[in-house]
């Protein structure tokens, strides 16, 4: 198995001059992240495997490439990606980082929508489907990173079927902000995700932000954390990035850092040190903390001269207007905070706009005596991980900005709010009036739960995920036909002395039809249950959501057994119904009430009210009424549902609501309490998902009719299959007497 890796950029840049090339490594978040982690996959990969695939960071000219191609495969196994200078403009400084990236990040104002933009998204996604699936193996799991590479797990599942998984490094916005995209593109990208088996976020708020987007826009259900989109299964779940701890809380054994080090202790032997260190970036907040840094030397003239600001502003995406604004208002912000408060001798903010070495970067973690890392959104922010870990004396002080994804797992550092100034400032004097001991007790926390979680872990606990999905896909694959194993199923029954039949209705038994009264079942349906029910080693319960009139109606011979109404009612053999629920329907008028707002909305739609829940159906409505108003019904429901005991889900072409109690799964229990040798249950929709689950695993005859994923063992095509399925079991102790025979016995009489 080997693993392939793909991002927008290669983790080395190709910096090329006119015959020559050279490489140096790229920066950021993910690459630093990734590279750490690849080679901790030697437990997942033999001999840790693996190929990443991006671009090289600079335009390549023709003549250089495929010796550019061969020194990245040979030195970095790395397969480079060549973009064309325009398309990469409109893809990366346009789609990228001037639409979807200030989208994410919940700051829409900053957005542009252009179709140029897009079209170049989507052809550069196509490229790096084009050249990955020209070298991807049958044994390979893809591993995608990012906002630049959304529709590729679309266009790859189109031309290889291998285990893919997503992860997304950035926030992912609420529906309401993500539906400033227009119509098009906005399904294209969920669509391209939806390619995935697996799909990772830093946070559970984007998870859920996730998953509701793609309720909300494309009508699909999740349960559990699972879609289930063409047949396929698509896990979506929360995997925060981290950094290699060992690395960053080691730096300071390596000789030139220690150098370093004590440059810096020499340089600031007066001042405490307050470090600054980001990326250019609107997100990071850096115009804002300048502004606390003011504040608090406004508010506090006794550290004047003992404290100085050492800021890091690592140069990024020039080309976007937004960007060179910001490093504009820093830039002018910086001068005039020094102007107004620093002297011959001393200099509150010392500014640098340049990218560290890893050396020079440690050596500032491990001086800075606070660092401030305040964005007013961020992902997951790795210099926060990075200087807790490199402080191996413990002795720092992290503020940390409560909108930064790390703050969901750094909680003992100093939580503020980026946009609150006076906060900010009150932080960092608390932070340099903190005991030796309150820090120390702080960090060691902190150092702990990283050095468990760390980036290995973040890489290990995704590619598991994946694997595993990849496991369960072939199983579900595997899953036989109940044609197949029809010979065994007839042999046990034949052995069984006691037998239970769990049957559901619509879609099992019978078709769906246009009006539910239609799908009556058909005579032979109905005697070949009857004689099946005959048999006294049998127990034959029939599951449905129908009300009890209709459905006790079609079956009227009582040795056939029903729970109506998803168990709220049950008719066992030779009874009549009792009711299984206590009454509690308060609820009942005020959904209806809602629901036939939207009947009105919805032209030939109707509301089915039964004892125990509400059905909205639409299924002879036109689908762009559907379409535009039910997901809206779907959600107003359920959030008006949630924290009760009332349960909203979506039917095949309608809406249910009803009392959590009324479950089929919990009524199959009622008659699962009895020793049985021999089990037939078969059932349609994720409902029936949940007596399957309450079976034992084995030796049971679990049937799911039509495709999609299911706990059960075996799967049927139709309803028809079932119904033959059971014939042929009715008719084994109940052979069909030869005419003669009959014959015989009428003229004994
Ligand atoms: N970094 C770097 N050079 C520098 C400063 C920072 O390579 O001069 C690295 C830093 O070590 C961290 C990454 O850049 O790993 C920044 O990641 P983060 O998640 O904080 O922000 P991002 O840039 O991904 O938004």
């Amino acid at each position: 198995m080997r693993l392939v890796v793909i991002s927008n950029r290669l983790p080395v840049t190709v910096e090329g001059g006119e015959n020559e090339v050279s490489f140096r490594q790229s920066t950021g978040g993910l690459v630093q992240g990734l590279s750490a982690s690849l080679d901790s996959l030697k437990d997942y990969t033999k001999e840790a495997e693996y190929v990443w695939v991006g671009w090289p960071g600079t335009n390549i000219k023709e003549e250089l490439q495929e010796k550019v191609r061969k020194d990245l495969q040979k030195n970095f196994r790395a397969l480079p990606i060549f973009i064309d200078e325009n398309e990469m403009t409109g893809f990366y400084l346009g789609f990228c980082n001037s639409t979807i990236w200030p989208l994410f990040h919940m700051i829409p104002s900053f957005a542009t929508y252009s179709d140029k933009y897009f079209e170049d998204y989507v052809n550069v996604n196509k490229k790096f489907a084009d050249t990955v699936s020209n070298i991807l193996r049958d044994d390979d799991i893809v591993w995608i990173h990012d906002y630049h590479l959304m529709l590729l797990p679309q266009f790859l599942r189109e031309k290889k079927d291998v285990p893919i998984g997503f992860f997304l490094h950035i926030p992912f916005p609420p529906f309401e902000i993500y539906r400033l995209l227009p119509k098009q593109w906005r399904a294209s990208i969920l669509k391209g995700v939806l390619g995935s088996d697996v799909i990772g976020f830093h946070t559970y708020t984007y998870m859920q932000n996730f998953i509701r987007t793609c309720e909300k826009t494309l009508g699909i259900e999740s349960e559990f954390g699972k879609f289930k989109v063409d047949n396929r299964i698509i896990s979506v779940g929360v995997f925060p990035i981290s950094i290699d701890f060992e690395k960053y809380n080691r730096a300071t054994e390596n000789k030139s850092v220690k150098q370093e080090f004590e440059n810096l202790k020499n340089t600031f032997k007066n001042e405490k040190v307050i470090l600054s260190i980001d990326r250019l970036d609107y997100t990071k907040g850096v115009v804002n903390r300048l502004h606390a840094y003011e504040q608090f030397l406004e508010k506090n003239p006794g550290w004047h001269r003992k404290v100085c600001l050492v800021m890091i502003l690592v140069p990024s995406r020039i080309g976007v207007y937004k960007y060179q604004e910001t490093k504009n208002d820093i830039d002018q912000l910086v001068g005039s905070i020094n102007g107004k408060f620093g002297a011959i001798d001393w200099t509150p903010i010392i500014y640098q706009f340049k990218n560290l070495p890893f050396e020079s970067l440690t050596a500032l973690y491990a001086k800075g005596d606070i660092i401030l890392v305040t964005p007013i959104i961020d992902g997951m922010n790795l210099v926060s991980k990075e200087y807790i870990a490199s402080h191996r004396d413990l002795n720092g002080v992290l503020i940390l900005s409560e909108c930064a994804g790390s703050a969901e797992e750094l909680k003992k550092a100093i939580i503020v709010s980026p946009n609150d100034i006076s906060e900010v400032a009150d932080a960092i004097k608390r932070a340099l009036e903190m005991t030796i001991e309150e820090k120390k007790s702080i960090n060691k926390s902190l150092q702990d739960y990283l050095s468990k979680y760390d980036v290995k872990w973040w890489a290990g606990s995704f590619i598991n995920k994946l694997m595993e999905s990849h496991k369960e896909k072939i199983e579900l694959e595997k899953k036989k036909d109940v044609n197949e194993i029809k010979s065994d199923m007839i042999k046990d029954y034949s052995m069984a002395q006691k037998r239970l039949f769990l049957l559901d209705y619509d879609g099992t038994l019978v078709n769906f039809s246009p009006k539910p009264e239609l799908a009556k079942p058909p005579s032979n349906l109905v005697k070949i249950l009857e004689r099946l029910s005959k048999n006294t080693k049998n127990d034959v319960v029939i599951l449905t959501g129908r009300d009890r009139e209709t459905i006790g109606g079609w079956f009227r011979n009582p040795d056939i057994q029903i729970f109506a109404e998803h168990g709220a009612y049950l008719r066992q053999k030779g009874e009549k119904w009792i009711r299984m629920l206590p009454v509690e329907n308060g609820w009942k008028e005020e959904i209806a009430h809602i629901i036939k707002i939207y009947e009105s909305r919805v032209p030939a739609s109707f509301t089915e009210m039964k004892d125990f829940s509400v059905v909205f159906h639409f299924r002879n409505a036109p689908e762009e009424v559907v379409q535009q108003e039910i997901p809206e019904l779907y959600d107003v429901l359920k959030t008006l549902t949630s924290n009760t005991g009332i349960v909203v889900r979506k039917i095949n072409k309608g809406i249910e609501v009803k009392s959590a109690m009324a479950d089929k799964s919990i009524a199959s229990l009622y008659f699962l309490r009895e020793p049985y040798d021999f089990i037939f249950a078969a059932g349609d929709d994720s409902i029936d998902e949940g007596i399957f689950k309450n079976l034992p695993k084995r030796d049971v005859y679990s049937i799911k009719v039509g495709d999609g994923f299911t706990y059960a063992n075996y799967r049927a095509k139709n309803p028809e299959e079932i119904s033959l399925a059971l014939k042929e079991l009715s008719s084994i102790e109940y052979p069909k007497k030869p005419f003669w025979r009959r014959l015989v016995e009428i003229i004994k009489r």
